[in-house]
């Protein structure tokens, strides 16, 4: 599922192709990816311009000139590509926006959505949210703080929790992990503050790095996209089940905890 690098990589592509653009026209291929009928979704949404796209934790919210919010998650398996109908990945598209210098294709809305809300709505929606996991305002106090109210869980589901922080999910907190030298299923509580110091620093390092290598999206996101899923090679724990670890040449291994997936490498990192 993509997490704070993807999506903020999305938003800045987004950016720029089609805020300040007028949406031509819809088409919905799967209503169930909407909150309001398909016929409803497209009178309100054509003929509005997209003012700006912002991204808050795994959601981006796309600001209509009408003050209404377009408000996505991808979930599972959803992705994005903009570009014309021939260019398009011959894939099944949930929704498509045309625009006058291409079209934003939703491709694999399952589990994810495309909402229609006001703006007190959309507010509704995200204020259940903590904070962004690289805003300034976020300091080592104030991360510290926020962990320590999950003092009990284990490091991994503390972090995934997006009420805790938002934006980070199953690979960068593994990820995270690793590069702290932490195991996912230390607990919160028993951290010491360097480790908490040490974490907020991979916090930072991680989300930073994959950010600028393009995040792990699998698919490009227009035709000569070589950024979007530069990630992919880089991560040094995440779906690497028995390759060795590139701090210290042990195994990393596959576990499961609380029912994901979790992936670690046993010989380096550490309660503490
Ligand atoms: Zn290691």
């Amino acid at each position: 599922m993509p997490e704070y690098p993807e999506m903020d990589h999305y938003r800045i592509m987004l950016s720029s192709e089609v805020a300040g653009k007028r949406i031509r026209s819809v088409q919905v291929g799967r209503e169930k990816s909407l909150n309001v009928p398909a016929d409803e979704f497209v009178r309100q949404v054509e003929g509005r311009t997209v003012w700006f796209i912002e991204r808050r934790g795994k959601h981006l919210l796309f600001h209509l000139d009408n003050g209404q919010r377009l408000l996505l998650h991808l979930m599972l398996g959803g992705w994005m590509f903009f570009g014309s109908e021939e260019e398009k990945p011959d894939r099944t598209v949930q929704v498509k926006l045309e625009f006058d210098n291409g079209s934003l294709f939703f491709i694999g809305l399952r589990l994810g959505y495309l909402h229609l809300l006001t703006a007190r709505e959309a507010d509704k929606e995200l204020a259940k949210l903590g904070p962004e996991p690289l805003d300034p305002r976020l300091t080592l106090e104030r991360f510290n703080e926020r962990l320590m109210t999950k003092k009990r869980s284990a490091l991994k589901t503390a972090l995934v929790d997006q009420s805790v922080i938002a934006g980070i999910g199953n690979c960068y907190a593994d990820e995270i992990a690793w590069q702290a030298e932490l195991l996912p299923n230390a607990r919160i509580g028993s951290l010491t503050q360097e480790a908490v110091s040490r974490l907020y620093d991979a916090m930072h390092n991680v989300l930073l790095e994959a950010k600028a290598s393009g995040g792990y999206m699998e698919y490009p996101f227009r035709i000569g996209d070589t950024v979007t899923g530069g990630y992919n090679d880089e991560c040094k724990v995440y779906d690497r089940p028995g390759e060795a670890c590139s701090r210290c040449g042990g195994t990393i291994v596959q576990e499961e905890q609380s029912s994901r997936k979790v992936f670690f490498c046993p010989d380096c990192q550490k309660d503490q």
